[in-house]
């Protein structure tokens, strides 16, 4: 394939770092991306901002369906000029995947895909989760700090708010890794690719959970008591620690996912709470 900068100078367009633009320039990784992606089952791929279409063109190539959700006017109607947009095989929608609900697709089920815009990583992946049962599978590039914050467990500097959410709706595995070498502009950080298998929900909303995780790591070093105290009242605060065995001295990051599934079913939030932002993490 052309190196990236060649394909946009090209196109007469240049990157964009609002975009996240930085495309996959190593034919090979994007070879494995899309294998990895295939061998999750389903033929139906969803790929978030296809871009120049490094990803697209081996997922077609292996006889794929691809919808490719691309925000990039310049690179939505270029990618409109592939035969496989002729044929049907190729399906672009110039659109915000964060405005994008998968029904309006199909009711087939997806594997969802994307070299991610890292500044959108987080609303992408509560996007992502909130697409299910349609989302079946996804395969995301992350910066590699991020996918570290997915995978962390109770106890490491990483587990946080992320952690806690994802580990809840999802398995989470790392497949690859890529440095930045593999991207064009090169980007300063490393990449990690994670695949999501939504599993069963928990019996508690996003929304209740986001909400108690906000407040419970609002302030790392403090006890769970002085994060909670604040947001749910003193009171309500310490019938739910004792009515789940927790010691209000402790931080949350020694908790465990699930006692947080819990502890949201007992601290609700006032209706017109504010939902996850794309800031939180
Ligand atoms: N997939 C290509 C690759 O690997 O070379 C490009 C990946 S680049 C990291 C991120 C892509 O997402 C860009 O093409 C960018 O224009 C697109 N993008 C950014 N924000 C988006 C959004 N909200 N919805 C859909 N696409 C978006």
């Amino acid at each position: 394939m052309p190196s990236p900068r060649n394909a946009l100078k090209a196109l007469g367009l240049a990157p964009s770092r609002k975009r996240g633009q930085n495309f996959l320039r190593d034919p090979l990784l994007a070879q494995r991306l899309a294998q990895k992606t295939l061998a999750l089952g389903n033929r139906s791929i969803v790929e978030i901002g296809p871009g120049l279409g490094a990803l697209t063109r081996p997922l077609l190539d292996a006889r794929a369906e691809v919808y490719a959700v691309e925000l990039d006017r310049g690179l939505a109607e270029a990618l409109k000029t592939w035969p496989e947009a002729e044929t049907g095989e190729l399906k672009v929608i110039n659109q915000d995947i964060l405005k994008l609900n998968l029904s309006q697709l199909g009711q087939t089920p997806f594997t969802v895909v994307g070299n991610l815009p890292y500044n959108l990583s987080t609303p992408i992946l509560f996007w992502f989760l909130a697409q299910t049962p349609l989302a079946q599978a996804g395969v995301f590039m992350l910066q590699k700090e991020m996918a570290e914050r997915l995978l962390a467990q109770p106890g490491q500097d990483s587990y946080g708010r992320l952690s806690v959410a994802l580990s809840l709706w999802a398995e989470v595995k790392q497949i690859l890794a890529a440095p930045p070498e593999a991207f064009q502009p090169k980007p300063k950080v490393h990449s990690a690719v994670v695949s999501l298998i939504p599993q069963k929900a928990p019996e508690v909303s996003l929304k209740a959970l986001g909400h108690l995780t906000k407040a419970a790591f609002h302030a790392r070093r403090k006890t769970l008591a002085n994060n909670l105290f604040p947001v749910y009242g003193r009171e309500k605060s310490l019938a739910a620690l004792a009515q789940l065995a927790v010691d209000p001295g402790l931080r949350a990051e020694t908790l465990a996912p699930k006692v947080f599934a819990e502890m949201a079913k007992l601290l609700v939030p006032d209706p017109d709470a504010n939902q996850l932002s794309k800031s939180d993490g």
